[in-house]
């Protein structure tokens, strides 16, 4: 599906039309090419003072060998040197450097005039950030925090991420992540995410990293030797996630319903998949999933992603139309889980990656069936994460408009304000919610477990 105003405000009369009518002018995004590196451009490294992630933060950043600047914070230079990061020197007042990304270690803010801190560092170099560039904060979990005013102070940090989303414009996207005392050895998987293009239209977004098992992975092919199954794999954001998963060296079953075996078996044969034509809904949809992986080591990752739509206003919908939607996109997950947990269907260190959508979290006119099962895979993530055994884990990601046949089949007007309605101001892409889905199912990523990420380039929506 394309984005035809994105294209008319690239060329030369589009800019002149848009800057004189003052109409959005969406950037171009960047996007992750294969074998490209996790980031290209420097990154600017700040901290508080007493900050603890430091050295976890310096670690990734010197495993992807990311070109990082520092300016002068004894503190977070004498840290970084001892995991081997090599701090370039960086001066305040030099106002022509740019970056690609800044990156704050907040964790050593514990009270309301601490927060000073963020506005020192970010501050100066506000206007020094390039396009599709990136902002994350690192703090600790405000639940967890050792006094109120810790816990607000970290609780804070939200407010000011999701407001530099909105003010940065030009494609810049900014996130906080939340780490556990003692979980500071699995952020490697959501920083590696957060600051390459792979997280393009993921903004505004906290992202919470707990405890669990370290894991070393081949980070080119983090899925090597997965068995996946994804349903709705035939077109739209399945077949992204099919390919996509495949690309990072999982073996991927494409479900979907039967009339469409020709593309799932098209989709398939581009990533050396294999095919299940199958209804979710069906009684034995567990069974099935778990006995297709048999032979090819069991099952590793299951996305639910297959859904429908069928909108009406309430007082116009025929109950049909809220049955069937309520059970493909949220019974049927719930069923198909159940039979996998229960009967040795998933792997240890297994993978449950569930579609909810921003609809789930704002609702939205003519939408009460499918609102209500969207934020129904919400509550499945919330109160299936804690019962979990074996370190599988289980996520979702909450789509805001993405360019599919599912969004093209909106009322133009509709559709338009859903697409510009965001700091993006354009549409997400199936790869958007693909790679989001692929950093979930990462093997490195023990430490996510009950997490709910927009992939909705900040929608206004139920922000
Ligand atoms: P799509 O309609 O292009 O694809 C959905 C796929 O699911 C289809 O191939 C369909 O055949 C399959 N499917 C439907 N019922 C099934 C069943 N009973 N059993 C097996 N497969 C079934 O839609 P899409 O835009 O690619 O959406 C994918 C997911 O993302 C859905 O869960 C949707 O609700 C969610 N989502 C999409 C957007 C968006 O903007 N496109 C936004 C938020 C959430």
């Amino acid at each position: 599906m394309s984005d035809q105003y994105q294209a008319f405000a690239k060329s030369p009369i589009g800019k002149f039309v848009i800057k004189n009518l003052g109409l959005p002018s969406p950037t171009a995004l960047d996007r992750f090419q294969a074998g490209a590196p996790v980031i290209q451009g420097a990154v600017l490294l700040g901290a508080a003072v007493n900050s603890t992630l430091t050295g976890a933060i310096s670690q990734v950043l010197s495993n992807i060998h990311a070109d990082t600047y520092a300016g002068n914070n004894a503190q977070l230079q004498q840290t970084a040197a001892e995991v081997g990061l090599n701090l370039r020197a960086f001066n305040s007042g030099d106002k022509e450097s740019k970056f690609k990304a800044l990156v704050f270690d907040a964790s050593g803010i514990e009270n309301a005039d601490q927060l000073k801190d963020l506005y020192e560092f970010f501050n100066p170099v506000a206007r020094q950030i390039e396009a599709s560039g990136r902002v994350i904060v690192i703090g600790t979990t405000p639940e967890k925090a050792g006094s109120v005013s810790a816990a607000i102070a970290q609780r804070a940090l939200e407010g000011f991420v999701k407001s530099v989303g909105k003010e940065f414009k030009k494609g810049v996207v900014a996130e906080l992540v939340y780490v556990d005392k003692g979980a500071e050895a699995n952020l490697e998987s959501t920083l590696r995410f957060l600051l390459s293009p792979r997280s393009a239209y993921v903004s505004g977004q906290v992202i919470r990293v707990s405890k669990g098992k370290a894991v070393k992975v081949d980070w080119a092919q983090p899925l090597a030797g997965k068995t996946a199954v994804v349903t709705g794999a035939s077109r739209g954001i399945g077949e992204a996630i099919a390919h996509v998963l495949a690309r990072d060296g999982a073996h991927v079953i494409c479900l979907d319903i039967p009339p469409q075996q020709a593309d799932l078996e098209r989709v398939a044969g581009e990533i050396g998949g294999s095919v299940l034509a199958l209804d979710i809904t069906a009684a034995d949809a567990g069974e099935k999933i778990k006995a297709a992986a048999a032979d090819k080591g069991g099952l590793d990752i299951i996305v639910h992603n297959a859904g429908v739509t069928r909108d009406k206003t309430l007082a116009n919908m025929k109950p049909e139309l809220w049955d069937m939607v309520i059970n493909i996109n949220l019974a049927s997950n719930e069923r198909v889980n159940d039979y996998l947990l229960n009967n040795d269907g998933l792997n240890a260190n297994g993978r449950i990656v569930c579609v909810s959508s921003i609809s789930g979290i704002a609702g939205n006119l003519g939408q009460t069936n499918y609102a209500a099962s969207k934020a129904g895979v919400i509550g499945l993530v919330k109160f299936t994460a804690p019962t979990l055994k074996n370190g599988i884990t289980i996520n979702a990601v909450a789509p805001g408009f993405i360019e599919t046949q599912m969004t093209a089949a909106i009322p133009f007007a509709i559709r338009e304000a859903g697409r510009r309605m965001n700091s993006m101001s354009q549409g997400g892409l199936p790869v958007d919610v693909a790679e989001t889905i692929a950093y979930f199912a990462s093997t490195a990523s023990t430490g996510l477990n009950g997490n709910v990420v927009r992939v909705c380039g900040q929608s206004l929506l139920g922000a």
